[in-house]
């Protein structure tokens, strides 16, 4: 048999195989509280569900749908982001639906990067940036993100050579798996270095209403001349808990968007009619002021429950401001991995090794708040108990 492609070479993550496999060896023994995936444990709100069971029994929804997305729901995202963001955008040009911002984020560096030419990254960053960039063939520079630079990246150390090549950045705010925010400064930032350097800026925006403390994330598209040079994923995946849906949204500059929705009417007929009408029942219900968002609050709860109960047994984090994740500086005398594999087996704790994101993530672990705060508070205390944070210095002591 021939060989599968040399592109797949980097798409599989040894280190995530190798977590669900031993997850799976240490279930058999004990029960396991999983903080590794990043997927919404709750249902949509019953009226969304309702509007899709509603779409689903009528006969007229069976059809192609066609990759671009129905005038109504390209109408009403433009309409949500007029009333949350401020941004005015053409729901004609500058809205193309999604099945899901994985298929945006894959499609797009087919779209725009050919071999010889660099993408930017954020590392660490969401597995999709860098793998797209290797679907491609094209070549990856990865932004470090780190705690001393607040986990934005540090433009002016981006080589002037890298610059003339680079053809994108993708970018990320708030942030998985580092679940920091930037500023609208920050995005004003650049927007100023990619005009300088002509170079597109692609931001995903998938945690845009899980946020907390009455902060509201901005939209890229805010910053002043954001529109010339950039685009935005959003998606309902995290938004409303509707993951499984598989839809989501590009907007922005529509020549940024075009050579996507090429890519796209080739590989794809666009998204289920009847959840594209249970995506816009989702955000006319947010507009309309009747149905506030649960999702900031319900993490919110989560995130100041782990967090006190991680602070008890001596272990403290900085709280986010937004997003499903904890990112966890590890102790002392660990790498995330050889931690991340104790956390499991001598406390029946799953979390994800912080370098499965990129180099950058050494260090740290991500903790995802999907389950109910009694079984994060439960597996905060199982981890003191295993007495893994005091056992690798212990360990060195003898
Ligand atoms: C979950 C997530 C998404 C959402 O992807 P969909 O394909 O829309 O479900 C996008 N970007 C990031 C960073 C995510 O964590």
């Amino acid at each position: 048999m021939p060989t599968p492609s040399r592109r797949l070479e980097h798409l599989t993550s040894a280190i995530f195989t190798e977590m669900a496999q031993r997850k799976r060896e240490v279930a058999r023994k004990r029960d396991v509280i999983d903080l590794g995936i990043g997927s919404p444990d709750k249902p949509p709100a019953p009226h969304l569900m309702e509007a899709l069971a509603q779409a689903v029994n009528r006969p007229d929804v069976y059809g192609y749908p066609g990759s671009e997305g129905s005038s109504a729901f390209r109408e009403e995202v433009a309409a949500w982001y007029r009333h949350r963001f401020g941004v005015a955008l053409d729901p004609e040009r500058e809205v193309h639906a999604l099945m899901g911002s994985q298929d945006g984020l894959a499609h797009f560096a087919l779209a725009w990067a050919d071999p010889g030419d660099v993408v930017l990254v954020p590392d660490p960053g969401y597995p999709i940036y860098a793998g797209s960039v290797y679907l491609a063939g094209a070549e990856l520079y990865p932004m470090p993100l780190v705690a001393e630079n607040r986990f934005l990246p540090d433009l002016s150390a981006i080589p002037e050579e890298i610059c003339r090549r680079a053809k994108f950045m993708v970018l990320n705010y708030p942030n998985n798996p580092v679940s920091a925010v930037a500023p609208l400064s920050f995005f004003d930032e650049v927007v100023r270095f990619a005009k300088r350097h002509g170079i597109i800026v692609a931001h995903d925006l998938a945690y845009s209403e899980m946020a907390f403390d009455g902060y509201r994330p901005p939209s890229f598209l805010q910053a002043e001349g954001a529109m010339e040079v950039g685009i935005e994923f959003n998606s309902f995946s995290k938004s409303f808990n509707m993951a499984g849906c598989r839809i989501a949204y590009v907007v922005g500059n529509a020549e940024i968007i075009k050579p996507l929705a090429i890519v796209k009417s080739n590989v794809d007929y666009g998204v289920f009619a009847a959840v594209q009408e249970m995506a816009v029942a989702a955000l006319r219900a947010d507009r309309s002021g009747h149905f506030p968002n649960p999702t900031g609050a319900l993490y919110q709860e989560r995130r100041d429950v782990l967090l006190k109960a991680l602070a008890e047994i001596g272990w403290r984090i900085d709280p986010p401001k937004a997003t499903m994740f904890v990112w966890a500086p590890i102790p002392a005398g660990w790498d995330s991995r050889s931690f991340a594999f104790a956390l499991l087996e001598r406390a029946g704790v799953v979390v994800i090794p912080g370098n499965a994101f990129g180099a950058q993530g050494e260090g740290y672990v991500r903790m995802a708040l999907v389950q109910e705060p009694h079984v994060l508070a439960e597996a905060a205390r199982r981890i003191g108990e295993s007495g893994v944070l005091q056992a690798r210095s212990a360990e060195r002591d003898v």
